[in-house]
């Protein structure tokens, strides 16, 4: 199948595009020059779902394809999805696709743990601040392998946010670096304990979510 493409200067994008490679070439450490992220902008649902090859629900609005993106059409967008239209969220939408670039290039393309990869996307996007913390964490680790599920955002977004803020980005980092090797679930864990020195389980993260700091 074919699509068209153009190439349109788009000021208000471009400007959310520079800010946001500043901001995460300084949170993942490293300073992308070559081959950068590029953005495609998709007018309509018709598309996207011949662009993904399946019928997609309402609320999907961009996605990564390894370090590019895809977005629906600021124009077209309460049209052709569920979402309501505001710059800030169409911002934290741009973000959060290039996030997921940043992503997949330091995990070589790895998506696993949804929840991790998810959770950082919402929350560098600032998309943490659209919804109340939780108040108990209960359900973001059974999401591990990928799958179009709306409820994966909110609580991973501040399982993240505890991690980032609570033990630095540089910890973060150092445990997506990693993912390459990983094979399974079983061996993610081993990993998680190794760098953070505590399991990934509810319990824990919970304690975090009620510790003082937080
Ligand atoms: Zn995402």
């Amino acid at each position: 199948m074919a699509f068209y493409t153009n190439y349109i200067p788009d000021p208000f994008i471009y400007k959310i595009y520079e800010e946001t490679l500043n901001q995460l070439n300084d949170f993942f450490g490293f300073k992308w020059k070559e081959n950068k992220p590029k953005i495609y902008v998709v007018s309509n649902r018709k598309t996207i779902n011949m662009l993904v090859q399946e019928e997609t629900k309402r609320w999907v609005v961009g996605w990564p394809d390894k370090k590019d993106i895809f977005i629906l059409d600021r124009k077209n967008y309460e049209k052709e999805s569920s979402e309501p239209y505001r710059e800030v969220y169409y911002k934290g939408l741009i973000i959060h696709e290039l996030v997921h670039s940043y992503f997949s290039k330091i995990t070589k393309d790895r998506y696993e743990p949804m929840w991790i990869s998810e959770g950082i996307a919402r929350y560098l996007a600032g998309e943490n601040n659209y919804r109340k913390k939780p108040k108990q964490f209960s359900k973001f680790l059974k999401f591990y392998k990928l799958r179009a599920d709306n409820e994966v955002y909110h609580e991973s977004g501040h399982a993240i946010k505890l991690l980032v803020e609570k033990y630095g980005k540089n910890k973060f980092v150092k445990l997506i670096k990693q993912l390459p090797s990983v094979t399974s679930k079983e061996v993610f864990n081993k990993l998680f304990k190794k760098v953070y020195g505590f399991e990934a389980n509810y319990d824990n993260f919970n304690r975090l979510l009620n510790s003082d700091s937080f």
